[in-house]
């Protein structure tokens, strides 16, 4: 099976040489672009100039190319584009056709079977615009989408309706209608940058848009949601640090699904957002043979830890059309959840959660550990499952004497 998934399934001993090698940060190497000076590799326009794009960049960089992957390129242009900068590429192993990484960005021809229940905007985002490029859907904040690019595009995208316009959504953010909307919605405290991906606008694009949005007095708090520092940690300039870090308090959602996503290069890109005092949280998807595996996930959130940054979700796959070969089940969710909580440090600890189909929000998922509330106290079990009491009355005040015994738990 995939080399992410050769562990041992269950378990997942901190001490085992699988979690130890997941945790190494290694550079991505140089790969097939050896030849390349570094100047040029290390310049971010190089990187997105000569991302791979095509099937026979991809027959020629990839000698292990499947006819599924093969069949899935040649449609992916009616669908979500191929990209992967050269930088990212250098993570897939040529030789494991299963290889977690090359599954997040390589089309496979699973990607044009469409269940009835899947959709093209699983979240119900055009539902919720009041403007183009503006979502509302939350009380006191907004989704501000300033772009359909990004670095690389992930098979699994959520908004491929829109990103990388392959399916011809077309679209066109107005960033003075966008504005406007904010400043005259004055409950709207918090704007959350995402697209595409907000990373890709040149720095002066990107600062004059904080710079409006942070001059509306009742936004209190801005956000970044970006996969740039994973796709191309080129891009974290110390310029682009500079900028960024006046317009406090900012925070970013970086993006990374595997833990051979940390390398060194990365690790050095979070540093320096984390040492211009950006709080940075990570959010994961769950992913049939990319992730989807306790001793993986807890690699990964404990090695963002190390990057200075906090797990902040682990979404369950949207419903998003053609993505059922990726989509792992809710079970094996709370499975893998079980093995994290109490197991790791809590900051390493995500929250679970769906998004609910069709534009519900945000529903946080966890494993069942309460296993009832009675009349005079609450039963719950801890993470080795030991049943443990809480002495409470019915209307939530403490009760005087401890509850000696345990009753039969009732279901909750
Ligand atoms: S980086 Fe984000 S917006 Fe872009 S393709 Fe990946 S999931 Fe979609």
């Amino acid at each position: 099976m995939a080399s992410n998934n050769s562990v041992a399934e269950e378990g997942g001993d901190p001490g085992t040489a699988q979690q130890v090698s997941l945790k190494e940060f290694r550079s991505a190497g140089r790969g097939f672009w050896s030849h390349i000076p570094d100047a040029d590799w290390n310049d971010y326009r190089w990187q997105l100039k000569n991302r791979v794009t095509t099937l026979e960049q991809l027959q020629r960089l990839l000698p292990t190319l499947t006819p599924e992957e093969e069949a899935g390129t040649r449609l992916a242009n009616t669908k979500l584009s191929l990209a992967i900068t050269p930088y990212f590429f250098n993570l897939i192993d040529p030789s494991d056709e299963n290889c977690p990484i090359r599954r997040q960005v390589i089309p496979r021809i699973e990607e044009t079977n469409i269940a009835s229940w899947e959709m093209s905007d699983p979240c119900g985002e055009d539902a919720h615009s009041p403007v183009r490029g503006l979502v509302h859907r939350y009380p006191d904040r907004v989704l501000f989408l300033v772009t359909d690019r990004c670095a690389s595009y992930c098979r699994y995208c959520t908004r491929s309706r829109l990103v990388s316009n392959a399916a011809g959504y077309d679209f066109h953010p107005e960033f003075d209608k966008q504005i406007e909307y904010i400043r005259n919605h004055p409950e709207i405290r918090d704007v959350l940058l995402s697209g595409g991906d907000p990373l890709l606008l040149g720095d002066d694009k990107l600062e004059s848009l904080l710079s409006r949005l942070r001059a509306i007095p009742h936004v209190e708090f801005l956000r970044i949601g970006t996969r740039i520092p994973i796709f191309l940690p080129q891009r974290i300039t110390p310029k682009l640090c500079a900028m960024l870090k006046q317009y406090h308090p900012l925070f970013i959602s970086v993006h990374s699904n595997h833990p051979r996503e940390l390398t060194t290069e990365v690790r050095d890109a979070l540093g320096r957002l984390a040492d211009a005092g950006i709080p940075l949280g990570n959010q994961s998807v769950l992913l049939k043979h990319v992730n989807d595996d306790p001793v993986v996930l807890r690699s990964l959130m404990q090695k963002l830890l190390m990057c200075r940054v906090r797990p902040y979700y682990l979404y369950q796959c949207d419903l998003i059309a053609g993505s059922a070969h990726l989509r792992t089940s809710v079970r094996r969710g709370l499975e893998i959840m079980e093995k994290l909580r109490g197991h790791t440090t809590g900051y390493a600890v995500p929250q679970y959660v769906i998004d609910a189909p069709g534009g519900g929000g945000k529903v946080p998922i966890n494993p069942g550990y309460v296993l009832s509330h009675n009349s005079d106290r609450v039963v719950i079990r801890n993470f080795e499952g030991k049943v443990f009491e809480y002495p409470e009355a019915a209307d939530g005040t403490p009760l005087a004497s401890p509850v000696n015994r345990i009753e039969e738990p009732e279901l909750v």
